[in-house]
């Protein structure tokens, strides 16, 4: 029995919790109470275990209680972050307030690892899940790109067996995918809308929600008249047309939706900023190189403030018209982090138009009842005690929400986890340089014994294998060169299946592969090549989430020197690189290259 259901048999017999002793509660005196959505002045609130047992407590201070001062602070519900992909950093959120994430893709066993460990109460240092499983979209379409392979569907008639799938695998709600591609994106395949109705109905079927991704405003009625539960994006769009966003919002309303915008995504795509997250110094104490470089990440490549103006009158159009607006970064994205981007969201709802409370409650209350969650988002007696205490008022200054004192998971706090993460971030700040080049600059260091390099963690072959794909490598050290150097030849298999097919020899520049490295002291990469006359690539890769870049080159038949700029690489922070990749593919085939002295050189 746990100490909240003793609890409860010793009220229900007359006994006052105040009278009793309360070895793990905590109360949190004084405090503006924010309980997902009204403000109330000077409580206090008493949680013992992982639940609230009083949201206006006022008895003596329990004995053995832990006393938490409340006065100029304001206590939250936990944040709950409507829209993630969360395939990693699951450390992050929590240590900025955000308890709850909704997911809106990730990868099958992330999500059931999730879900057993809530089950098992071992989730205090972490949000929990709620998971739409795999998306539901066409074979080559919006979510087949990110290196997961997943079944895919393109006729009504397959929609019950998909959506059941997703059931079986433990899927919470059902995720649809409406994208053609769009603002400068490629063209992409989508689900046509027969199909994307007939998910909608079998989720219904089953009794489970069903939320659409679009990127147009077409879609976003489409899926409405479709009978989708939510948007899960708004669109980008310049000038927007009042009539239209009025029409919008009021069809949204008559459908019963909701929605949640994603502005943090969205600025991502315009290539605006947003505000400065890490220009907050106790923000980004907690935010490691890596987050800070995707977090500052675009994926738009020059800024277009304007293309906000619609998915602002939209936001605000839906809210006077009592649609609910749900706060939701799309963390996994560029441009985005776990946890940290929930108080740019927060603040950009309110920018959109919403009130700070509207925004709150964006946050805590709607997405619990839009999702149907449970006990959380709240603060009242019974509720989980996920919560967050704040300096200052955030019910008047959004931004208040970063002033973070205090966050408890489960009724743990996340003190000690906040602390760690800080020495982490300081001793790596303290730690951080460029990695220094070798005199020649050369990183090839193959011998019949190794495949070795000056730094890093050496040359390893590297196909879409992980990906799912099925290209092969062979590699193989060959006679040592007049000049002394040994080529490595590269005997490379691409196999048709996925969009993205490679097969290649890589260097991992860090200590453990795939971990980043600051390469800014190196400004162009020389290498000696021959081989078949096909197309290669030499491949990049970031520690921000998203694809490599890649600079083709010929093989040709003698050897050859070819150097490439490291700028030459959209989109990859030379501070931050985790591969250097010389890869056959896309296209499938046979494919045979010598590859010798590779170097990296400051100039
Ligand atoms: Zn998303």
């Amino acid at each position: 029995m746990s100490t909240f259901a003793v609890k409860s048999l010793l009220a229900a017999a007359g006994l006052s919790v105040s009278a009793m002793a309360l070895a793990s509660a905590t109360l949190v005196q004084d405090v503006r109470v924010f309980d997902g959505k009204a403000v109330h002045e000077r409580r206090s609130v008493l949680f013992d275990g992982a639940v609230v047992i009083d949201a206006d407590f006022r008895g003596p201070v329990p004995p053995g209680a832990r006393i938490v001062k409340g006065a100029g602070r304001t206590l939250l519900p936990g944040l709950i972050d409507a829209h993630t992909h969360a395939f990693k950093g699951f450390d992050l959120p929590v240590l900025f307030g955000v308890t709850t994430q909704i997911d809106m893709f990730t990868a099958v066993p992330i999500m059931q690892e999730a879900k057993r460990s809530m089950a098992a109460g071992q989730h205090a240092g972490r949000a929990d899940l709620f998971s739409a499983g795999i998306l539901a979209t066409a074979p080559n379409g919006h979510g087949t790109q990110y290196g997961v392979p997943i079944p895919t569907l393109s006729r009504p008639s397959e929609a019950q067996a998909f959506v059941d799938a997703r059931i079986a695998e433990g899927s919470d709600f059902i995720k649809i995918v409406l994208e053609g591609g769009g603002h400068g994106t490629a063209k992409m395949n989508s689900l046509d809308i027969e199909t994307a109705t007939a998910l909608i109905e079998a989720a219904h079927q089953r009794g489970k929600l069903a939320v659409v991704h679009v990127s147009t405003e077409l879609d976003a009625r489409a899926a409405l008249d479709a009978g989708a539960d939510a948007l899960v994006h708004l669109f980008l769009g310049g000038a927007p047309d009042a009539t239209a966003v009025d029409s919008l919002a009021r069809l949204a309303k008559r459908k019963n939706a909701f929605v949640i915008p994603t502005f943090t995504v969205l600025e991502s795509m315009a290539g605006v900023p947003g505000d400065d997250l890490l220009g907050d110094a106790d923000l980004a104490a907690l935010v490691e190189r890596d987050g800070a470089v995707t977090l500052k990440a675009r994926y738009g490549q020059a800024a277009r403030p304007q293309l906000l103006a619609t998915p602002k009158a939209v936001t605000a159009a839906m809210s006077k018209a009592g649609v609910p607006i749900l706060a939701g970064t799309d963390a996994g994205n560029s441009g985005t982090l776990y946890g940290i981007s929930m108080h740019r969201e927060l603040a950009a709802l309110v920018e959109a138009g919403l009130t700070p409370t509207a925004a709150l409650a964006a946050a805590t209350s709607a997405p619990a009842a839009a999702f149907k969650l449970g006990k959380r988002g709240c603060i009242a007696k019974g509720c989980k005690a996920d919560l967050l205490l704040v300096e200052g008022d955030p019910t008047r200054d959004i931004k208040a929400t970063r002033r973070i004192v205090e966050v408890w998971k489960d009724g743990q706090s996340a003190g000690t986890l906040r602390d760690a993460k800080r020495q982490q971030v300081a001793l790596e700040k303290s730690g951080s340089k460029r990695q220094d080049l070798p005199a020649d600059g050369r990183i090839s260091q193959f011998s019949a014994a190794k495949l070795g390099s000056p730094f890093g963690s050496g040359w390893m072959p590297s196909t879409d294998q992980f990906a799912g794909g099925k290209s092969t490598v062979k590699l193989d050290v060959l006679p040592a060169l007049p000049d002394g150097q040994v080529p490595l030849a590269v005997q490379a298999s691409v196999a048709p299946g996925l969009p993205f097919a490679w097969s290649s020899v890589a260097f991992m520049p860090g200590a453990q592969p795939m971990q980043s490295v600051d390469l800014s002291a190196a400004k162009v990469v020389r290498f000696k090549v021959r081989g078949d006359g096909k197309t290669y690539q030499v491949m990049l890769m970031g520690a921000a989430n998203g694809r490599p870049s890649s600079v083709p080159f010929v093989a040709g038949t003698e050897w050859a020197e070819i150097s490439v700029p490291l700028a030459a690489f959209a989109g990859i922070e030379p501070t931050a690189v985790a591969m250097l990749a010389f890869s056959a593919g896309p296209q499938p085939g046979e494919y045979r290259f010598e590859l010798a002295d590779v170097r990296l050189l400051a100039e």
